[in-house]
Formats: C-alpha cells, sequence, structure tokens
C-alpha cells in the first residue's frame, strides 16, 4: 500500500495563520469550493485538489513567502495506518515463528549429538559450565549466564588414555582447579557439548584403544603408559 498522496495550498497573501496550524496535534481540515478550509481560513490548492467534503489532513510547511500547507486525505491516512499495523503484526509474528522454528531445529540437532555420544562414549559424563572463584561463570556477565558460555563435557568417572587424565567431574578440556565444575542438564539429560575442544578430546577418547575408565573415588585399575 502506498502512503496517502500529498497536496499543497496556500493562505492568502499577507494573512496571518491561526495560532492552530502550529498545534501539535492532528489538524483537520475539509475540501470546500475547491479550497481547503481549516480553522476559518482558506487555503487555495497550488494544483489538484480532492473532491468537495473530503476530509483531510493538514500539516503546516515552513517556507519563505505564502503560508503553505500540505493535505492529504485523512481516510486515505487512516487506511495506510490501519495496513501498516496489520503488517507490522504479520511481520512480528513471521519473525516469531521463523525465531520458534529455528529453535526447534537446535533442540533437534543437539537432542541428536547428545543421543549419539550417549551411545559412543564409554565412560559415564555429563555436560557442565565453567564456574571461576566468585561464583560468576566464566564469559558471563554478573547477570547471569551468557548466551555465549559454552557447555563441556565432564568425566563421571576417573579416566585416563596416555598422559591424558582426568578425575571425575573434571572437563575434558581444562583441569585448572580455579575453574569449578558446575554441573548443567535439562531433566537429567546432559545439555548439548559446544566446547570444540571437549568435543575434540572426546572423539580422541572414543577411538583409543588403552583408555582406562574407573569409577568415581577409585584408583584407576590399569593405569595408561
Ligand atoms: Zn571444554
Amino acid at each position: 500500500m502506498e502512503t496517502p498522496k500529498q497536496f499543497t495550498a496556500v493562505l492568502k497573501g499577507g494573512m496571518m495563520p491561526t495560532p492552530q496550524l502550529f498545534t501539535s496535534v492532528r489538524k483537520i481540515g475539509i475540501v470546500r469550493d475547491g479550497k481547503v478550509a481549516f480553522a476559518s481560513q482558506e487555503f487555495t490548492p497550488e494544483g489538484e485538489v480532492l473532491p468537495d467534503g473530503t476530509e483531510v489532513i493538514v500539516h503546516l510547511v515552513n517556507g519563505p513567502g505564502a503560508t503553505r500547507i500540505s493535505f492529504e486525505s485523512k481516510a486515505e491516512r487512516e487506511a495506510f495506518e490501519e495496513w501498516r499495523e496489520r503488517e507490522w503484526a504479520r511481520r512480528r509474528q513471521a519473525e516469531e515463528a521463523e525465531r520458534a522454528r529455528l529453535a526447534e531445529e537446535r533442540r533437534i540437532r543437539q537432542e541428536a549429538v547428545v543421543a549419539d555420544l550417549k551411545e559412543r562414549v564409554p565412560f559415564n559424563w555429563t555436560s557442565g559450565i565453567k564456574v571461576v572463584y566468585s561464583g560468576v561463570l566464566e564469559h558471563s556477565s554478573l547477570t547471569g549466564m551468557n548466551r555465549r558460555s559454552v557447555t563441556h563435557i565432564a568425566t563421571l568417572d576417573d579416566i585416563a588414555c596416555g598422559r591424558l587424565k582426568r578425575k571425575a567431574e573434571q572437563f575434558l578440556c581444562d583441569t585448572d582447579n580455579g575453574k569449578m565444575f558446575a554441573h548443567l542438564d535439562r531433566d537429567g539429560e546432559p545439555l548439548c557439548p559446544t566446547c570444540p575442544k571437549c568435543l575434540e578430546i572426546v572423539e580422541r577418547l572414543i577411538r583409543h584403544p588403552k583408555l582406562t575408565i574407573a569409577p568415581k573415588d577409585d584408583a584407576p585399575s590399569a593405569p595408561g603408559p
């Protein structure tokens, strides 16, 4: 839909424009005898004019010389505004639907990653985030978890594989004790790990022939070489 067509009209030379023209309220005039009547003043159209009886919205136009107004059909303006409201609502709904669709796609993709890892990873594991001493999440603002915080894999068994050794509740990617383990899951199911380093290490562990796994707090039964 197009914006309403704009026309212009001028006040007869030498006349003082009515103060009402300068207010910010919507100014409604009417086309009468081929002229625009507003607040007991008449403005002469500079070109085309709308049919007699048409209600018009009047805007003051700043410029040299004559007091000039622009005017447009009130009905057209209202129809345009209604259309624009509907269009905005329609777009908002479409955007929300698209966001929901993408979120659902992401959820399905992440569930598939978790299911695949649960099938292939030979030790007990969970997902977790890193918390620094102050209790603040790594890479987060004070007000809560940053969306960009990555989800790590933490082993729930003591595992050893060559030089790589992890105690239960340590992250695969990091043994820094300054970063506490904070368990994070959804209804007991691990969240999808997103830490690239954890994902790389877990693949290495899955493939490694000499991985040893001991339940938590037990010494590894056969430490790796
Ligand atoms: Zn990690």
